[in-house]
């Protein structure tokens, strides 16, 4: 292979190169999934969405992908540390509904953001509280060899049995011990995590089962130990996750698989950084965060936010503003433009010159941004029509923003409309201030506005009494 895929994989912290477990069958991939105790956030889409472009590289390589991915619908608490309710029934009472009800609301309203920025549907989508079977007899394995303890309030993973405990992290297991706090509990170590929660004594929760130990419900990190060895075996390719999850949750899935079966889970080991907002991590538990609908609400595409989170590499926090966001919605509306524009130039084969530059960014760590300006470079040259419009086409096969399917909205300026405007920004430059208010207010009687800009004009729509509105 002449440009072979490197992927950073953060077990060893280093650039592999990729190769498929089983070279003639598919590549396993298991992506943590949404809590579905309230929305997700546009900063849980940047992580979903960096799985989806991997998905789309891994299928541009010729491998086909297994992909699993799970819904978390019960056992995350609000602390990382075991303590703290669990988030499905605080999200039961702040809504009035039932944990089963949010789950299923919240679950149908995250599927529906995974069609409108047109991440691709995973292979298996399966539910923690689907497999509390699978969990309860991954907790009587490890259990049975030696690494776990009871105390009053569930079954604990003993993490000072494993001599490599917290690698994936570079945890300093030591230093954490040195400075054990009083608050342990009946915890042996720092680190311990919960597999099994008992249900509070006399009291019941509305998600709960019996198990060997007590009634009670699986620890968070668990299912997902669980569900990937059932979906994808003891050992698969590639495991993914938002950066938050390398100290605590795939540490603990790691922990787990290994006191079971004696493996690291998976090959590789891929993290997405964080959206921030005003510079800080966007959370759902901080009350306050965005949604695709908020985005929507405000008049953008959510495919708008796709193109933002392209222009960075998932390895790089990002932080969301309102001006990056426009930035993007505008470049994105010119490549649409752009490809339409090519839609008669007939068929042909994409550019192989830029497709193997396109390949080399993608498989070096998937560099979309580097990607996207090669595909820039292919929209502004001068390849023949139908070359530049099958070579993009084929770009967007890994960028994923719907280019073949677009056509401008109905409100988008008519052609006459688009002439006056050319014809005004002629004037202005040939400073012909009189020509260029006259064509502005035949413009305007004619139901638009132009919007003068470094980079050339935007022609919104006159909305009667109300400002005007963008034509996108
Ligand atoms: P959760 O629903 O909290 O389990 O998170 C779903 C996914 O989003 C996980 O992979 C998280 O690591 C990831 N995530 C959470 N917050 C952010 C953020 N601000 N930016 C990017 N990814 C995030
Ligand atoms: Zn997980």
């Amino acid at each position: 292979m002449p440009n072979p895929l490197s992927l950073y994989d953060n077990f060893t912290r280093t650039l592999r190169h990729f190769e498929p477990l089983r070279p003639a069958g598919e590549v396993g991939l298991y992506t943590c999934g949404p809590t579905v105790y309230d929305y997700q956030h546009i900063g849980n889409y940047r992580t979903f969405m960096f799985e989806d472009v991997l998905k789309r590289v891994l299928a541009w390589n010729g491998y086909r992908v297994r992909h699993v991915m799970n819904i978390t619908d019960v056992g995350h608490l609000t602390s990382d540390a075991d303590t703290g309710e669990d988030k499905m029934e605080k999200g039961a009472r702040r809504t009035g509904k039932s944990a089963w009800e949010i789950a299923q609301l919240y679950t149908e309203a995250f599927l529906a953001d995974l069609k409108v920025l047109n991440i691709l549907d995973p292979t298996v989508l399966c539910r923690a509280t689907d497999h509390i079977r699978e969990q309860i007899a991954f907790i009587a394995d490890i259990e049975k060899n030696g690494y776990a303890y009871r105390t009053s309030d569930g079954i604990y993973f003993d993490t000072a049995k494993q001599d490599d405990y917290g690698h994936l992290a570079r945890l300093d297991v030591k230093g954490l011990e040195a400075g054990k706090r009083v608050d342990l509990g009946e915890k042996r170590s720092p680190t311990d995590f919960a597999l099994w929660k008992f249900s509070p004594p006399g009291g019941r929760r509305q998600m709960e089962w019996d198990s060997p130990w007590g009634r009670g419900f699986p620890g968070w990190h668990i299912e997902c130990s669980a569900m990937a060895q059932k979906y994808l075996g003891d050992y698969f390719d590639i495991h993914c996750g938002g950066e938050d999850h390398i100290a605590v949750h795939h540490t603990n899935e790691i922990a787990q698989t290994e006191a079971r079966v004696g493996t690291r889970l998976a090959n590789f080991w891929l993290h997405g950084y964080f959206l921030l907002s005003n510079d800080a991590k966007m959370a759902k538990s901080a009350g306050e965060f965005l949604r695709v609908a908020s985005l929507v609400d405000r008049g953008y595409d959510p495919l708008a936010y796709r193109y933002l989170c392209l222009t960075a590499h998932y390895r790089g926090q990002l932080n969301f503003t309102w001006d990056a966001l426009d930035a993007a919605a505008t470049a994105l509306d010119r490549m649409r433009h752009g490809v339409h524009a090519l839609r008669d130039a007939g068929t042909a084969l994409p550019d192989p010159n830029l497709v193997e530059r396109f390949t080399v960014e993608i498989n070096d760590d998937l560099n979309v941004p580097r990607a996207l300006a090669i595909a820039w470079e292919a929209l502004r040259g001068d390849l023949p029509p139908a070359v530049k419009r099958a070579t993009l086409l084929k770009f967007d096969e890994v960028f994923g923003l719907g280019l073949a399917a677009w056509v401008p909205k109905r409100d988008e300026a008519p052609s006459d409309v688009k002439a006056l405007a050319d014809a005004r920004a002629a004037a202005r430059k040939a400073k012909q201030w009189a020509e260029a208010d006259r064509l502005r207010s035949e413009l305007a009687a004619a139901g638009w506005e132009m919007e003068d800009r470094v980079d050339g004009y935007r022609l919104k729509k006159r909305a009667p009494d109300r400002d005007p509105v963008e034509s996108r």
